[in-house]
C-alpha cells in the first residue's frame, strides 16, 4: 500500500485527498497530482514486461486489477535524414497507440475508489483506449468522437462494445458534448482526470531504463494536449528527486501547422493559452484547439530547454511515407515527430552525434482510410 497520493488545484490552491471520484476542482480548474516518489533501480520488478514493473513509482492502493500488458514498448535505432535516431514504438500498445498507458493507470485508480459507468470524448485513440479497457474491467462507457474520425477508430471503440456518440464539427464541440454529459456519468477525460498523466510518466522510467538508465538529450513527441510532454516531465521530475538522473532530456512538442494552439503560444513568447486560427490537418490525434494544462506544458518545454516544432501540412505524407519504407507503419499523426526530426536535424538543434528519440505515438492500422489517401493506394 502507497500513502494515498493528493490533487492539487494549479487556480485556487486547494488539496484534496485523491481517494474519491473527481475529474476536476470544485472551482472549475483542473487538477495536478502532487509530486510522487519515484522509485530507484532496485524497486523495478524486472519479470514484469509491462509498465507495471515501474509500480513502486505509481499512486496506487494495490495491485492493478486490469490490465493488458502494455508498455515496455521497442526502442528500435533508425536512420533519419543522416542521423541515428531511435524510435519508440508507443504504437505497440494494446490498442495501438501510447494511451494505454494513461488509461491503464487511470482506470485502475478509478476503481480503486468506485467508478460505475464512464464516459469520454476523444478525437478516437484515447477513445478506443478507454473502451478497451472499460470492457476489459466490465464497466459500461460511452465516448464522443468527431464525427469525421478516422472510421478504424470509431470501429475499434464499437468492437469493445462501448456507445460511440459520434459529433459533427470541430473537436472542441466534442468535448462540448461530454462536458454537457456529465450528470448522467463520470467523466473519464484523459485530458482533465491527472492519473492519466501518471500513466504516461512510465514513458520517462522505460526510456531510462531501456538506454541503460541514462537519459537522451533529445526526446520528440507528437503533441495535442501534452500528456506525454507533461508525463516526461513527471517522471524524469521523480528519478531526479531519487537521485537516479542528474541531467534533464531536452523536451520537443510536435505540432502541424495547420492547429497548433501550443506553437502559437510559443511564438508570442506567452505562459499560457493564446488565441489563433486553427485549420484542418490529417493529423486529427493532435488538431487540438485549447489543451487543458497550456500553462503546464508551455512551463515543461521551457525548463527542459527544448520548443515546438510546427510542421506543415505538406511534410507529413512524406514522412509518414518514409517512415513506413523504414519498416515503421504510424497514423498520420505519429509521422509528423519525423517531419519534425528532418526540420530539427537540418537547422542543427539536434547535433547528429545527440541521443535522441522520437516517439511513435499510434499505429498505421489505426487510419488505413486517411493513409490510403495520402499514399494514392
Ligand atoms: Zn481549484
Amino acid at each position: 500500500m502507497s500513502p494515498v497520493a493528493s490533487y492539487r488545484c494549479p487556480a485556487c490552491g486547494a488539496s484534496v485527498a485523491a481517494d474519491r471520484l473527481l475529474w476536476r476542482c470544485a472551482c472549475g480548474s483542473h487538477l495536478n497530482l502532487a509530486p510522487g516518489p519515484g522509485l530507484a533501480r532496485g524497486d523495478i520488478v524486472a519479470a514484469d514486461a509491462s509498465l507495471w514493473r515501474y509500480r513502486a513509482a505509481l499512486a496506487l492502493q494495490g495491485p492493478p486489477p486490469v490490465s493488458l500488458g502494455e508498455g515496455w514498448t521497442p526502442l528500435v535505432e533508425r536512420r533519419w535524414a543522416g542521423a541515428a535516431v531511435l524510435f519508440k514504438l508507443e504504437s505497440q500498445m494494446p490498442t495501438g497507440s501510447f494511451k494505454d498507458r494513461g488509461t491503464a493507470v487511470m482506470l485502475n485508480h478509478l476503481i480503486e475508489v468506485g467508478v460505475g459507468p464512464i464516459h469520454e470524448d476523444s478525437s478516437g485513440n484515447a477513445g478506443s483506449s478507454i473502451a478497451t479497457y472499460a470492457a476489459a474491467a466490465g464497466l459500461p462507457c460511452r465516448i464522443y468522437v468527431p464525427a469525421s474520425a478516422p472510421r478504424g477508430k470509431i470501429v475499434q471503440i464499437a468492437a469493445a462494445g462501448a456507445e460511440v456518440c459520434a459529433i459533427p464539427g470541430t473537436r472542441q464541440a466534442v468535448t462540448e458534448a461530454a462536458l454537457a454529459a456529465v450528470e448522467t456519468s463520470f467523466y473519464a477525460s484523459h485530458n482533465w482526470q491527472p492519473f492519466f498523466i501518471e500513466g504516461t510518466k512510465t514513458l520517462a522510467y522505460e526510456l531510462w531504463e531501456q538506454l541503460g538508465f541514462a537519459v537522451p538529450d533529445n526526446i520528440l513527441v507528437p503533441t495535442g494536449y501534452g500528456s506525454n510532454i507533461l508525463g516526461l516531465e513527471r517522471g524524469f521530475d521523480e528519478l531526479e528527486g531519487r537521485g537516479e538522473i542528474t541531467r534533464r532530456p531536452r523536451l520537443f512538442a510536435v505540432q502541424a501547422e495547420n492547429c497548433a494552439a501550443l506553437a502559437a503560444a510559443w511564438a508570442a513568447g506567452a505562459a499560457g493559452y493564446v488565441p489563433f486560427i486553427p485549420g484542418g490537418t490529417i493529423a486529427d490525434g493532435i488538431a487540438t484547439v485549447k489543451p487543458v494544462r497550456t500553462v503546464e506544458v508551455l512551463a515543461a518545454l521551457r525548463r527542459s530547454g527544448g520548443g515546438v516544432v510546427a510542421v506543415p501540412e505538406a511534410a507529413i505524407a512524406p514522412a509518414l511515407k518514409a517512415l513506413g519504407r523504414l519498416g515503421l507503419f504510424v497514423e498520420p499523426t505519429a509521422a509528423t515527430v519525423a517531419a519534425a526530426l528532418s526540420i530539427l536535424l537540418r537547422d542543427g538543434t539536434l547535433p547528429p552525434g545527440e541521443t535522441t528519440v522520437a516517439v511513435l505515438t499510434g499505429h498505421g492500422l489505426k487510419a488505413t482510410d486517411k493513409i490510403a489517401e495520402l499514399l494514392g493506394v
